[in-house]
């Protein structure tokens, strides 16, 4: 059984370290606010300090909301990088910049030690469900020693290639998702305005060409007007603005991810950091004075 650290016990840390406990691995853990009580109650150590998680495992996990949170718990005072010793391995699977991820990277390596960017798909029911999908980058023997570790987290588990490439792919699909939300988003809002009745237009989808677990799952909640999290606006705006200025570095134009960051930008302003991803629509309704279903409640 190996020694492993957990750094970051949010939504999705909570559960992902509650895994590698139930696995049977000692595990030492970090946060910010206080530790989960039934994690320590189900044996995990609650450390003091990043440096101390680092002291006394050898594969440590950090799980943060974003980049400037990974820098503070890798290299801040008391942080991971003063309790390594070569050999140990630093994972980070929080959603951060690909661009950063390589410099960390770098920082990490030349301790003696391997890195591995490892960010997650699949949301808080994956991180339960222990399906998440995990993007790997980094040096292929740090990724079969981690292996069993990502396995009792998630299912569908691919080394995409070196340190960066892992981010890069949580970032590619964050575009693909925002893209599918607006398209969603049009569909039912033509649909509902032409005066169909946008639950049966889904559900006629669903089973063509255009079915998508977007139009399934985000489609569904535009239609019931549920927009608690899920995935929340704001992380959903991070994400994509990495992908905007790693395409300003990279001298590429990605048209319509400007887009959709400026209907989340509008949702924002309408008091919607925190709604769920789904609720992009509400921009699109406001432009077209039209709100999914309005006819059929109006019928009654
Ligand atoms: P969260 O805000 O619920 O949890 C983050 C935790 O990190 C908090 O408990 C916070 O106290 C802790 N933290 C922050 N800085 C720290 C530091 N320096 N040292 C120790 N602890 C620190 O966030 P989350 O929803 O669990 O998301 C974590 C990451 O996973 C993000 O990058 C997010 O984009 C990504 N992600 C989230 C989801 C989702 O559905 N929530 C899905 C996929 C990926």
């Amino acid at each position: 059984m190996a020694k492993v650290g957990f750094i970051g016990l949010g939504i999705m840390g909570a559960p992902m370290a509650g895994h590698l406990r139930k696995g049977g691995h000692e595990l030492y853990v970090f946060d910010l606010n206080p530790v989960p009580a039934d994690l320590v109650a189900s044996g995990a150590v609650a450390c003091a300090s990043g440096r101390q998680v680092a002291e006394h495992a050898d594969i440590i996990i950090t799980m943060v909301p974003d980049t400037p949170h990974v820098d503070a718990a890798l290299f801040a005072k008391d942080g991971v990088a003063e309790g390594l010793k070569p050999g140990k391995i630093v994972v980070d699977m929080s959603s951060i910049s690909p661009i950063e991820t390589k410099k960390f990277a770098q920082r990490i390596t030349q301790l003696g030690c391997s890195y591995l960017d490892a960010p997650v798909s699949g949301g808080e029911v994956g991180a339960k469900a222990a399906s998440l999908t995990i993007m790997v980058g980094g040096p292929e023997e740090a990724f079969a020693q981690v292996k069993p570790l990502f396995d009792l987290m998630g299912k569908n588990i691919t080394l995409v290639g070196g340190n960066g490439d892992g981010q890069t792919c949580k970032v590619a699909n964050q575009i693909i998702v925002a893209l599918t939300i607006e398209a969603v988003g049009e569909a039912l809002l033509f649909a509902s305005k032409a005066g169909a009745d946008p639950a049966k237009v889904r559900q006629a989808l669903m089973g063509g060409f255009a079915a998508s677990r977007i139009l399934e799952v985000h489609g569904e909640r535009m239609v019931k007007r549920s927009f608690e999290p899920g995935f929340r606006i704001e992380l959903h705006q991070k994400d994509l603005n990495l992908a905007l200025q790693g395409a300003r570095a990279l001298g590429i134009s990605l048209p319509n991810t400007a887009t959709c960051q400026e209907l989340f930008n509008s949702c924002a302003a309408h008091g919607g950091s925190k709604w769920d991803h789904s609720a992009m629509v509400r921009a699109l309704e406001l432009m077209a004075d039209h709100e999914i279903g309005s006819n059929q409640r109006a019928a009654g």
